[in-house]
């Protein structure tokens, strides 16, 4: 029911998990943070805890102190302060309110416009609901750096390709801005040339914001909500693991106008009745005072630097890359990496493209994860994605510098 032609009884988190990687192998693969969310954040489900009520369910909708602090954190962010009894919804991370949008506005044989690479976890969602993904590969160009290596390498759309796509059953378009995998920032260009398509044709919009606070050179994070009659069509995708470094609260949310919000709600009352009580007072606690510590400004900076270790490895290899504008992520054109004919790989990565085979020897022998990028295709696609591998910066930057040093290997 996934994927037509890949028999895939394992994605590419089981495979390239690190109980399945050598001990010693720094993880670059999965996108999780190897240092704790704040202290002061954590505290919160501490005290939940020690209270009876905060041992039980919360509302479908959210905790109330939850559901008031995201409003507050966005203040006029989408051009209105958001209602939070009407506007807001709290999921299990940012992954169930996804799939509760797409069970409740998904019709069988509904066509979903997605960019690629796409993040994996939307296919099987879309796939479950009845949808039927339709895929727009995003191109890339370089522009030569004097002084550099290797170029600016950035991916765009062909809107020429996107408007073929759109058919009388298109029902809405993914947006992910910043991207994962990309690393891409889509310009306010982008997304009005986007948004004058979606007015069109009449659709509706999920926008998966949840590296919002991840945006760099100064660039600007456009919520697609905000475009001109955007706001009525769109849902948008937030999450407390991304801002916070805490994927493992599993505590996301879904801003919206209350037609859109109240069907994704109904939907993910009957999927999990509500998210952990306990992980939203904690998230709830991150962002009341996450302003005044200037929590995000500072992670911004050291985020600045982990992304540079990474980016002067590459550069160092002479190896081209995505230039990472927002997000964790940085794309590497892997095709130059050999292995020994008779290298070992295991069945799991059988029918895979070379991506697998080459993340795979970059983990075993350099000692460092990646995750291939042909996962985030489809498989007509997918020889595009078998190119590139995806490393994640969220690690500090101690275990960032080692795993550069290992990567020079690749030499
Ligand atoms: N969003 C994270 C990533 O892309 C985690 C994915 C997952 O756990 N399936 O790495």
């Amino acid at each position: 029911r996934l994927r037509d032609g890949r028999a895939l009884y394992q994605d590419v988190w089981t495979i390239f998990n690190s109980a399945n990687l050598p001990p010693e192998c720094i993880n670059l693969g999965q996108g999780y943070m190897n240092f704790p969310p704040p202290k002061w954040a954590r505290a919160a489900a501490v005290d939940a805890l020690d209270v009876t009520e905060g041992n039980h369910y919360a509302p479908a909708r959210g905790r109330p102190r939850l559901r008031k602090a995201v409003k507050e954190f966005y203040g006029t962010q989408f051009g209105k302060e958001l209602d939070p009894e009407k506007e807001i919804m709290i999921s299990s991370g940012a992954n169930q309110g996804l799939h509760a949008a797409w069970a409740a506005f998904l019709c069988p044989g509904d066509e979903v416009i997605m960019f690629e690479p796409f993040f994996d976890l939307y296919l099987p969602a879309i796939a479950f609901n009845g949808g039927k993904p339709v895929y727009v590969p995003l191109h890339p160009s370089e522009e030569p750096v004097p002084g550099r290596n290797v170029g600016k390498q950035s991916w765009s759309i062909d809107f020429d390709e996107l408007r073929r796509a759109i058919t009388p059953r298109t029902k809405m378009i993914v947006l992910n801005s910043p991207h994962n995998p990309l690393g891409k920032v889509f310009s306010r260009a982008e997304l009005e040339a986007i948004a004058q398509l979606v007015r069109e044709h009449d659709l509706m919009v999920i926008s998966d914001e949840v590296y919002e606070s991840l945006v760099f050179d100064g660039l600007e994070h456009v919520r697609f909500a905000t475009l001109p009659g955007m706001w009525e069509r769109t849902i948008t995708v937030g999450s407390a693991g991304k801002l916070f470094a805490a994927t493992g609260w599993r505590v996301g949310w879904l801003v919206g106008p209350q037609a859109l919000i109240d069907p994704a709600l109904a939907a993910s009352t009957r999927i999990v009745f509500c998210a952990n009580t306990p992980m939203q007072e904690a998230a709830a606690a991150a962002l009341e005072q996450a302003r005044e510590r200037r929590f995000f400004e500072n992670q911004l900076e050291e985020y600045a630097q982990r992304r540079a270790v990474l980016m002067d490895a590459f550069e160092k290899l002479g190896m081209e890359y995505a230039w990472p504008e927002g997000s964790y992520f940085i794309l590497l054109n892997i095709s130059r990496v050999r292995w020994p004919e008779d290298y070992k790989f295991p069945d799991s990565l059988n029918g895979r493209a070379d991506d697998f085979k080459a993340a795979w020897f970059i983990a075993n022998h350099i000692g460092v994860s990646c995750i291939p990028v042909s996962e985030f295709y489809c498989d007509e696609h997918m020889h595009i994605g078998a190119n590139y591998a995806r490393f994640s910066f969220c690690k500090d930057v101690d275990t960032l510098r080692t795993a550069a040093e290992r990567l020079q290997k690749l030499r």
